[in-house]
């Protein structure tokens, strides 16, 4: 997807039950009107994906699993796979904060992911971002470095495009702490001058990077007006469909 489009993903979490995911998506059709320079991704859990796959108008949504196994199919109890997911959602989440500390997924287990995800034609969003403490120790640089090399390593030039990176800082996830814009603003330099380092100028150029990390309808505007900002993930304030529908009306005016 060319970055003239701004994408703004909802990430439910472990929230919403069928019938509420159902109600949620309702309201938030008629709030909403189909825009082309603005893509909206809802993520549910996997548990509501295959009904609201039936539900959605893929015009106004897509969808995208917030998780999911990297082998395709086996004996793999209680794993959903991204080949199962193929068709159902356009995105996967990769490397969130929460599966990196809760779940103890790491870089290895991030970058079977993305491979999968690619292989299966679904869009990777592959989440990086510092914790307090390596803030504190001012390492966000080298997080940054780590996290993207070993996401992204076996990955071709022509596969980094399908690849969306989202910047969510672990400290400001959840916390009602935003990121400053001036610190997502130099985040965003140092992913795109990796991207470069790894894949050249247009690699750099046409990747998509977000921000995530307690963004509210107040506050979107700020990361969305960041030239190198291609769009937000958004964790708490998705559940709310008239403050996500907010956000999504910002996107299109950014
Ligand atoms: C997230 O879950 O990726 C997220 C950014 O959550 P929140 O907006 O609640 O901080």
């Amino acid at each position: 997807m060319a970055r003239d489009k701004k994408l703004i993903i909802g990430n439910w979490k472990m929230n919403l039950n069928m019938h509420e995911a159902s109600l949620y998506v309702h309201s938030l059709e008629k709030m909403i009107k189909v825009r082309r320079d603005v893509e909206v991704v809802l993520a549910p859990t996997i548990f509501t994906l295959q009904s609201l796959s039936l539900q959605v108008n893929r015009r106004q949504f897509k969808l995208a699993a917030q998780n999911f196994y990297w082998r395709d199919s086996g004996a793999y109890t209680g794993e959903v796979s991204a080949t199962q997911l193929r068709g159902i959602v356009d995105y996967g989440l990769v490397g969130h904060s929460e599966r990196r500390h809760i779940f103890h997924e790491h870089d290895k287990d991030v970058r079977a992911k993305v491979q999968a995800a690619l292989r299966n034609h679904i869009r990777p969003v592959l989440c990086i971002g510092e914790t307090a403490s390596e803030r504190a120790n001012n390492e966000t640089e080298a997080v940054l470095h780590d996290q993207l090399i070993g996401g992204l390593a076996n990955i071709t030039s022509e596969e980094i495009e399908q690849v969306v990176i989202a910047y969510e800082p672990v400290w400001a996830i959840g916390t009602g702490q935003n990121a400053l814009p001036v610190d997502v603003t130099r985040a965003v330099k140092v992913i795109r001058s990796q991207i470069r380092h790894l894949y050249g100028k247009q690699a750099a150029d046409s990747v998509q990077v977000l921000y995530g990390g307690s963004v509210k309808a107040e506050s979107a505007a700020d990361y969305l007006a960041i030239d190198d900002v291609d769009g937000l993930l958004i964790g708490g304030a998705s559940l709310d469909a008239h403050a996500f529908s907010e956000i999504i009306a910002k996107a299109h005016r950014a």
